[in-house]
């Protein structure tokens, strides 16, 4: 595998440099194809039939769960793997944000939200390849719909969950079978299947299972057509997902309205992490309106937040934080009336470290340990390994390849 080193950058930290050190990539430089299964938890081959993942892991490596970040969300989550920096960092402190000094709201329904650049911090890995020469190709990853330092992927998506996950394979594998010089060394794809089923159904129902599957059946698609292109032995195949999933049950719920007055808050997000300010700006009080008040929520000033959580240096996160317990529910009595049937199925967002959040790690292709488990390890190492096997130089960020290291040949 060709390294181009660019030493020089890192060393006079010159970014204008850049552009005279971009190398064209070669026949044999690595290509990694990095494929997410949004809410895939690490047990979940074990609900249905994955003859394709089980195969990856069988001639690759696998790990025994891969860590989200606190919270354990989907958009925090994926932007820690292409960053390689804590939510604290990188800016995406949870799918629903209010940044106090812009007065603004982020919600991952408003797209005009989502494309506001300065929401995203830090340098995602699609923009550290294409600084260093190498092209990007995003079929959706949270943060590829936004010009982050005014720039996108060369290739990219808006997100649309109705194109199906055949015709998002096929345009992969069109990318793939470009020639030199065209030809992306990173591709990111992602599927939302498995995700969407388990927030609603329980783990062994028929819908689960088929979403499981049908996101194996797309991976046995991309791997398949993998095998018959001419690059085939230089593509690494790294399949992850963002978190795992809990059980809700309508019989583990905190009502906050019992503890909290609520037209004298503004809550930003509800469930599983409540995170709210106090309107006249008494935000002491709330804490104490809530710290002990159920056994199934910790209660956090932001300041007093868990470091290990790497989240309270950042000024998104409100002055109050209350953390449901694992499967527990956070609403309001009026809520839970009018919509029961939600406090089924499955949520996310818990604890990051509980076994329940873990999500997926199955790699395969040349670079990688073969017939290997390991043990777990923490997503935002992801960064480094990607820029390891693209042969570039990563941007700062929180993550360490020695970390990561045994998952390679
Ligand atoms: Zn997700």
């Amino acid at each position: 595998m060709i390294r181009p080193r660019l030493f020089l950058m890192g060393l006079l930290g010159l970014g204008a440099l850049s552009t005279a050190c971009r190398t064209a990539r070669t026949g044999d430089a690595s290509t990694v194809v990095l494929v997410s299964l949004d809410g895939f938890r690490w047990d979940f081959r074990r609900y249905g039939e994955t003859p394709t993942l089980d195969s990856l892991a069988g001639a690759g490596v696998s790990a025994e769960r891969l860590v989200p970040p606190f919270p354990s969300l989907t958009f925090p989550s994926h932007y820690t793997m292409a960053t390689g920096l804590y939510p604290e960092n990188h800016g995406i402190i949870s799918n629903t944000m209010y940044d106090p000094e812009r007065d603004a709201w982020f919600r991952i329904s408003d797209r005009d939200a989502v494309e506001q650049g300065f929401w995203w911090g830090g340098e995602p890995v699609w923009l550290t390849a294409e600084r260093q020469g190498i092209t990007a190709a995003t079929f959706f990853w949270p943060g590829t719909e936004t010009a982050i330092q005014g720039k996108y992927a060369t290739h990219w998506r808006p997100f649309d969950a109705s194109i199906p996950n055949r015709e998002r394979v096929d345009q992969v594998l069109a990318w793939l079978a470009l020639p030199d010089g065209q030809r992306p060394g990173l591709i990111t794809l992602y599927f939302e299947d498995v995700d969407g089923a388990a927030h609603d159904e329980a783990v062994d129902s028929p819908r689960v299972r088929r979403a499981i599957e049908a996101v194996d059946v797309a991976i046995g698609r991309l791997t398949a057509g993998i095998a018959r292109l001419d690059v085939r032995n230089q593509v690494n195949v790294i399949v992850v997902s963002d978190h795992g999933m809990s059980e809700r049950s309508p019989d583990r719920v905190v009502f906050m309205d019992d503890y909290l007055e609520l037209d004298a808050v503004r809550v930003v997000d509800w469930h599983p992490v409540w995170m709210g300010y106090a309107n006249d700006g008494d935000h002491e009080r709330v804490y104490r309106q809530l710290e002990g008040a159920h056994p199934n929520i910790t209660v956090y000033r932001r300041g007093d937040l868990p470091e290990r959580f790497r989240l309270q240096h950042n000024a998104r996160v409100p002055p109050v934080i209350a953390i449901a317990d694992d499967g527990w529910s956070i609403t309001t009595r009026d809520y839970f009336q009018r919509n029961r049937r939600n406090f089924f199925g499955h949520s996310h967002g818990y604890d990051n470290q509980l076994l329940s959040m873990g999500s997926l790690f199955i790699a395969s292709g040349p670079a990688f340990a073969a017939g290997h488990t390991v043990p777990p390890f923490a997503n935002v190492h992801l960064y480094e390994l990607v820029c390891h096997l693209l042969g570039i130089e990563p941007a700062s960020n929180d993550g360490s390849l020695d970390s990561v290291r045994m998952v390679l040949r």
